[in-house]
């Protein structure tokens, strides 16, 4: 029995977790829950339904959390919840939040010495070597699909024989537009992502592809491996996760039909397999897969994160802060779609040119600071301040 706790319940990663687990009472038991309070009634039904003996919100949201979990045998605590959540004693802290405000959690956890399942990437990205640092090995276990299929794949080598991670991409909704065709498509467009159902961030930053972006920092991060030897190339069916290229000119692939529920059930259980997490192929049916080389002009946020990755220290967290406040003017109208990646490439460029604190520099406090002063200028960019 392994006893997990999940940070963002009630979001898409949340819910498809508890999917898992409901499949497997006898493997997984829930021990806490936390969510950011805009879903109470669903938080309430998760609470009845998998009996946490702790659930956390935001202050604001603790006294109608309360008035739906009356008669319920349940610790309720309101800001700084995910932090206790993530201290209690348990086998896994899955972190499902979304964005920045996951970082202390994912410090929490390490520290704590527990297992973390991480989905927010966002949490490694902008804590960098602070991240990586306080994991133990094999104490952090990633959660993205892209992620999980390299963890797969590298289980095919040994370290010193890889040559290459190559990341895929699907390409978003917008795959096969010049930048110039760009310009004018709208956050509804921008939503409807061809093979993935994901909360709102993550699926704009999959039509920017600033996801694919954040992802190559967490995979460099992760797997310690130079970031001139990860290729992002697009795969517009999301079959192949992403794959491992060895110096001897094999590469490994890890294909599945997109559903996040595999790598989230192999992140709980790691390093074993879940029987039946997910479907497989039927190869009854004709299939085809295809790839391409990524269009660095119409998406250069690709490239845009991998200069900040190499100059490291600061420079990831500023690239997600403003892309952070950047996806909520786009959401709002207050930008174009291009204006998102321009802004966040602008706002990079002003930190490396002054303000840039480096890896051997870098402190939490540096982080946050980087964070804060990233959105305030996001936001005079994008006349949102
Ligand atoms: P969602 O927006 O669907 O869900 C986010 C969750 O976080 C919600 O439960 C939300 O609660 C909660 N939350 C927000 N702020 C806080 C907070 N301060 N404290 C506690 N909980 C909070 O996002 P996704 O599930 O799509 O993504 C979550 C993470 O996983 C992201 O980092 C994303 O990049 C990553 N990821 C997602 C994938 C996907 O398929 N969705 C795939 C790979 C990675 P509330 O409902 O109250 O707002």
């Amino acid at each position: 029995m392994r006893d997990v706790v999940i940070l963002g319940s009630t979001g898409s990663i949340g819910t498809q977790a508890l999917d898992v687990i409901a499949s497997r009472r006898d493997q997984f038991r829930v021990v806490a829950l936390t969510a950011g309070g805009c879903q109470l009634d669903l938080l309430a039904e998760q609470v009845r339904a998998f009996a946490p003996r702790f659930v956390a919100v935001p202050d604001a949201a603790v006294a109608p959390l309360r008035e739906r979990l009356r008669g319920l045998e349940v610790e309720i605590a309101g800001d700084g919840g995910n932090e206790t959540a993530a201290r209690l004693p348990c086998d896994v802290v899955l972190n499902a939040i979304t964005g920045a405000a996951g970082l202390l959690a994912t410090l929490t956890t390490l520290e704590a010495g527990t297992t973390l399942a991480l989905a927010n990437k966002e949490s490694l990205v902008i804590g960098g070597r602070l991240v990586t640092d306080a994991a133990s090995p094999g104490q952090l276990v990633a959660v993205d699909s892209e992620h999980s299929a390299f963890a797969q794949a590298l289980r095919a080598g040994r370290a010193e024989e890889v040559r290459r991670l190559v990341l895929t991409a699907s390409g978003g909704p917008f795959r096969g537009r010049s930048r110039a065709e760009l310009t004018d498509v709208t956050p509804e467009q921008a939503m409807a992502h061809p093979t993935w159902t994901m909360g709102r961030v993550i699926t704009i930053n999959s039509a920017t592809l600033v996801n694919k972006g954040l992802e190559l920092i967490e995979a460099a991060l992760l797997y310690g491996v130079d970031y001139d030897a990860i290729t992002v190339v697009v795969h517009p069916t999301s079959d192949v996760h992403s794959m491992v290229e060895y110096v001897d000119g094999s590469t490994i692939a890890q294909a599945s039909p997109p559903d996040m529920r595999l790598p989230i059930a192999l992140g709980l259980a790691w390093p074993d397999r879940v029987p039946g997490a997910a479907a497989a192929y039927d190869w009854s049916v004709p299939r085809s897969w295809s790839f391409e080389p990524l269009d660095a002009d119409a998406f250069g946020a690709v490239e845009m994160a991998r200069r900040a990755g190499k100059a490291a220290g600061t420079a990831p967290a500023v690239y997600n802060a403003a892309n952070e406040v950047c996806v909520d003017a786009f959401c709002a109208g207050r930008i174009g779609f291009l204006g998102i990646v321009d802004t966040v490439g602008a706002v990079l460029d002003e930190h490396l040119a002054a303000g840039h604190v480096p890896d051997d520099a870098l402190t939490v406090g540096a982080v946050l600071a980087a964070d804060a002063w990233a959105r305030e200028r996001a936001r005079a960019i994008c006349g949102t301040a």
